[in-house]
């Protein structure tokens, strides 16, 4: 069992840099958590907090009913994997996996049924008696995985740990990291700064912004069910349009400078407060509907395959409109669309937060 805990933890640097503010989350036995958000949010400072490389200015962490907010770093049980692998050169690999169990004085014959274990698991029997240079980058981020892994810790926390591999590997290795908390069921914790990896591995993702948890959720809630329009624009590629307007007098139309449109009843409901006030609209660029009464310029066509992605404006607005299939348009074409209405969402001008 490994439960974490974490109550109103905070980060104040010297000369009152406030890093985090009051991270709040309960984390569940085998959960696997990703923290994401732009360089500077306080996702390595909230990590380094729980793995107690850095000191909780206030709040509580309790793992296992227990708290360790105060407890040093080497006593919590809990294995980190750094983006830099921090390898000892010198050593072999076999020395490498075995090395924190050797500090532990954990007994030879126990070491070498983990090191064999571990090496199995991440395919790295073939490496053992090399050194760290005679590996290629992905196999020497196994490594740094495997030295997490011999020690079977409460949780493992990873930090960025794929950011210095090339944008294939980043995949593979993405895959096998999923692959293994499927195996392993351990609770990990993992920062990026990289949606994808957050949406394709987390259970529950938290985003953060400027020191705030701004949501946590599942993937398909962070996607498809943003709290601001800052989780809206962090998740999800082409990101979302936004549009801002302002709904009519009569309450049944979003107007902007260069397009209205009907709302649907639904709609005009969650609305009616906003009569004559600034909202911003938020739509996916998958949801537009290639039929209606809207009309769009197209300025370049992008062909994904499956899907026909248009880089258009309607008048003076930029828009991105994703539609399915292998679309037949050119540079200057007019598109055809209108909303999903029950997909879209609609955010408060004045803070940004999501209307529901
Ligand atoms: P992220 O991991 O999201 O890129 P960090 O947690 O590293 O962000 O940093 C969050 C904020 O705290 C940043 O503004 C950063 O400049 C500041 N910060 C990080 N470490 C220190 C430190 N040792 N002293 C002062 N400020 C720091």
């Amino acid at each position: 069992m490994s439960e974490l805990n974490l109550q109103h933890l905070k980060k104040v640097y010297e000369g009152d840099v406030v890093a985090v503010h009051d991270f709040n989350i309960d984390i569940k036995d085998g959960e696997f958590i990703v923290i994401v958000g732009p360089s500077g949010c306080g996702k390595s400072t909230s990590l380094r907090m729980i793995a107690g490389l850095e000191e909780i200015s206030s709040g509580k962490a309790i793992l296992d009913g227990k708290d360790i907010t105060d407890v040093a770093s080497k006593n919590r049980d809990m294995a980190m994997v750094f983006q830099n692998y921090a390898l000892y050169a010198h050593m072999t690999i076999y020395q490498n996996l075995a090395f924190s169990l050797t500090l532990r004085h954990v007994d030879k014959k126990e070491i070498h049924r983990k090191v064999m274990a571990v090496a199995a698991m991440l395919n790295l029997d073939e490496q053992l008696n090399k050194k760290p240079k005679q590996l290629s980058g992905g196999q020497r981020q196994r490594v740094a995985l495997g030295r997490a892994l011999v020690r079977t810790p409460k949780i493992f926390l990873f930090d960025e740990p794929l950011s210095n591999l090339d944008a294939k590997l980043r995949v593979k290795m993405r895959r096998e990291i999923k692959i293994l908390h499927q195996k392993i069921t351990a609770t990990m914790i993992y920062v990026t700064h990289d949606q994808v990896e957050a949406l394709t591995l987390a259970d529950r993702i938290v985003v953060m912004s400027m020191g705030h948890v701004q949501q946590i959720g599942t993937p398909l809630e962070i996607y498809s069910n943003p709290n601001n329009k800052f989780v809206a624009s962090f998740v999800g590629n082409p990101p979302m349009n936004f549009f801002y307007g302002k709904i009519s007098a009569d309450g049944n139309k979003f107007v902007t400078d260069d397009f209205s449109f009907d709302l649907d009843e639904k709609r005009k409901i969650m609305l009616k407060e906003y009569i004559n006030k600034d909202v911003i609209l938020g739509v996916r660029p998958e949801h537009f509907i290639p039929k209606g009464d809207l009309k769009a310029k197209v300025e370049i066509v992008e062909h994904l395959g499956a899907h026909t992605l248009f880089n258009c404006s309607i008048n003076r607005t930029k828009a991105k409109i994703k539609f399915e299939g292998w679309l037949d348009y050119k540079e200057g074409d007019d598109i055809i669309f209108s909303f999903n209405q029950d997909l879209i969402c609609f955010f408060d001008k004045r803070n940004e937060e999501r209307i529901r």
